[in-house]
């Protein structure tokens, strides 16, 4: 009986027919093709989880995961057992996913310089236009409104560390059961009418950290431990629907933007390589009022996921997308093997590797590098034995699959960025210097042979993260011996080297990058105000200059170039430079403090003080706004007012030294000795000699003063 069973049953269903393994047999009946059932007005709930590898989860057969939710989910659902991604980074994934087309297709390539257009359509836009309801609530920077995907929702939910100054490796991101609070609470204020949410996830994203007790679950494995985090953080979104059963009014979407590597193939998280670890992800659809329980095995890819929403809304298709609806195959029945198109484009834009792109299709995997790899994923799951060289007829079969797709294909053309936005990826560890693009690749740009550098640059993300900075800055300088042309290496170069204390060598380290990649706006902004720290303001209005000129001109360029006017005393360039920058982002507080410093060098006091609290109303935890305010207080002879700005400065930031120095000296002008006292000592002690030398000097003669009297 037992060998009998073991062999392949072959059923006739209809035109269909399935090939059944032996231990399908108990699910047979749920083979049969059922109706396609469409309902309009159904809610939609998508969840994305972000970093989240298909065989992490238990319905995926992972059976050291604690996943109870989602494992729920795909058992009353359709599970999707082949599903991909299309890119391998959070952004370009989610825009793949939210507007049904290609990287290509929309044009973000990568997380850093890349904004998703406006004007084209998302699964918000369309089912906003159908009068829903619309929400999102992401938890991680690299989804922030300002990269575009916010367009159709009338809440874009990203307030996770707002506020808050970026500062280099602080990650901005919130937990997975605070972005499900944000959103039941939304949901529950729903009004009448279908709505449309999505909840994004982002704890399995390194670094793994997950909380009790989760932590204590999985000691050895804390991605997992986070992932079983992310699971339970989703039990209060998903229990309605899951217990709603067949009555249940909403479609839940379930799927990860991408997986993580760790540590196979050499690559210890994501964004290099486009291996099954990163490619392979969950797809969940649950709909019991339209879906029956099953198991999908065909190739799908995220192209196919707003297609299928808007078929079973039973709304039209939108022309010219490159997906199509899974409803067919949800019901059970066959279809034409589409191939999936992927690309890992991250090596290129951030470290001058070659790019990748590939193809699956039929069980087969291409990726198209300088040297190309071919995978039976069947036979060889892991992806171990490379068979490019011995069989030749599949890779070219692949190859010319591959090609269909990349003829529609422009090339990566990045955005402008911000610094903020630079500051805060560079947090992320998405370096975010820029390759030149389209030259010739040869195999030692591969980044198979380059894979080892890729974990010495996160190595020396985590040393610095840790507070290692020499460990950090030892470990990048050898990588830069080894490939001196990486910009993203050059940058970790310098900013080491600056918190070092090491400014000349950070300065000539960015020289370095500007050189290899001149065409890259933001690592040029970043030597202009290095070169300003370190008093070359001339050098810096001349290095911008190119880029300043273009009407696009960036953020970063305009506010180092601006700065360095000020520097030189030429404050009238200055503030036209600034007048530029609050155009570009009129939303940005700094730069209106960075104005209002130029205007007080021009004695407008007034247009200084406008500027200043525009921007204290649009964030109130600048401290250098307050501080600027407390001068023109002291200027115009409010005292009190002077003295008011300066202690909020101090408490929005202790260990500002400027603040410090003026409080200080105001309270010992006021004859308040006992209370300018701490601050003046607290100053003498912790202030850079190198920056205030003089001010130091005072600060003890005053200091010794008192004491003798
Ligand atoms: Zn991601």
């Amino acid at each position: 009986m037992k060998g009998r069973s073991r062999r392949p049953v072959v059923l006739i269903v209809g035109a269909a027919l399935l090939v059944v393994a032996a231990g399908a047999w108990a699910a047979w009946p749920r083979l049969v093709p059922r109706e396609v059932r469409r309902e309009a007005g159904l809610n939609v709930l998508l969840v994305t989880i972000d970093t989240l590898r298909a065989d992490a989860l238990g319905a995926y057969g992972d059976p050291r995961a604690q996943t109870p939710w989602i494992d729920r989910l795909a058992q009353g659902g359709v599970r999707f057992a082949r599903a991909h991604a299309h890119n391998v980074v959070t952004l370009p994934s989610h825009s793949n996913i939210l507007s049904g087309r290609h990287p290509f297709g929309h044009g973000v390539r990568d997380n850093a310089g890349f904004r998703f257009p406006r004007g084209t359509d998302t699964l918000a836009t369309i089912l906003k236009r159908q009068g829903y309801h619309t929400a999102a609530f992401v938890s991680a920077f690299t989804l922030d409104s300002r990269f575009g995907l916010d367009a159709g929702f009338d809440v874009y939910d990203d307030g996770f560390a707002e506020g808050d100054a970026p500062t280099a490796f602080a990650l901005p991101e919130r937990s997975g059961v605070e972005t499900v609070a944000a959103a039941r609470r939304w949901l529950a204020e729903a009004g009448a009418g279908p709505y449309f949410c999505w909840v994004h996830l982002y704890d399995p994203h390194a670094p793994y950290q997950p909380p009790e007790p989760y932590a204590s679950r999985f000691p050895d494995d804390p991605y997992r431990g986070e992932v079983a985090a992310a699971d339970a953080a989703l039990g209060a979104l998903l229990e309605g629907a899951l217990a709603a059963g067949k009555a249940g009014r909403t479609l839940v979407v379930l799927t990860g933007d991408h997986g993580e590597s760790l540590g196979e193939h050499g690559e210890r998280t994501h964004g290099i390589f486009a291996y099954e670890t990163t490619l392979h992800v969950p797809l969940i659809l649950f709909a019991p009022r339209l879906l029956d329980p099953r198991v999908v095995e065909d190739e799908v890819g995220h192209v196919d996921v707003l297609p299928t929403v808007l078929d079973a809304l039973g709304l039209p298709l939108p022309a010219g997308l490159p997906g199509r609806s899974l409803l067919s195959l949800a019901t059970g029945r066959a279809a034409r093997a589409v191939p999936t198109y992927f690309e890992a484009l991250s090596g290129q834009t951030t470290r001058g590797w070659a790019p990748l792109h590939g193809v699956t299709t039929g069980g087969w995997k291409f990726v198209d590098l300088p040297l190309p790899e071919l995978y039976d994923l069947a036979a060889d799951p892991r992806e171990e034995r490379n068979l490019a060289a011995s069989r030749p007829a599949e890779r070219e079969r692949l190859r010319a699959a591959l090609s269909a797709f990349r003829a529609q294909d422009r090339g990566p053309a990045r955005s402008g960025e911000d610094p903020e936005v630079r500051d805060k990826l560079r947090a992320l560890g998405y370096v975010s210097a820029a390759a030149p693009l389209g030259k010739r690749y040869t195999p030692d740009d591969d980044p198979k042979r380059l894979i080892d550098l890729d974990a010495a640059i996160e190595t020396v993300i985590a040393r610095h993260r840790a507070g290692d900075v020499l460990g950090a800055l030892t470990l990048c300088e050898e990588v830069v011996a080894r490939r001196p042309d990486m910009p993203a290496a050059l940058l970790q170069l310098a900013l080491l080297r600056r918190k070092a204390g090491q400014l000349a060598p950070a300065v000539e380290a960015l020289r370095r990058a500007v050189a290899v990649s001149p065409e890259d706006e933001g690592t040029a902004a970043l030597l202009g105000s290095y070169l300003n720290e370190a008093g070359q303001p001339a050098e810096t209005v001349r290095l911008l200059e190119p880029y300043a000129v273009r009407p696009e001109a960036g953020l970063d360029t305009l506010v180092a170039r601006g700065a360095a006017f000020a520097q030189l005393g030429r404050a009238r360039e200055a503030r036209a430079t600034f007048d530029r920058a609050i155009a570009a982002d009129p939303s940005r507080a700094l730069t209106l403090v960075q104005r209002a410093t130029v205007e007080m060098m021009a004695h407008d006091d007034a247009a200084a003080r406008a500027d200043l609290e525009a921007a204290v109303a649009r964030d109130d935890r600048l401290a250098l706004a307050h501080h600027t305010l407390g001068l023109l207080a002291a200027r115009r002879g409010d005292d009190a007012e002077a003295e008011r700005r300066f202690r909020r400065a101090l408490a929005l930031d202790p260990a500002h030294y400027d603040a410090m120095l003026n409080l200080g000296s105001l309270l010992a002008r006021r004859g308040r000795r006992a209370e300018a006292r701490p601050y003046l000592e607290q100053f003498a002690a912790g202030a850079p000699p190198s920056v205030y030398a003089h001010e130091i000097a005072r600060a003890r003669a005053w200091l010794g003063k008192i004491a003798s009297n």
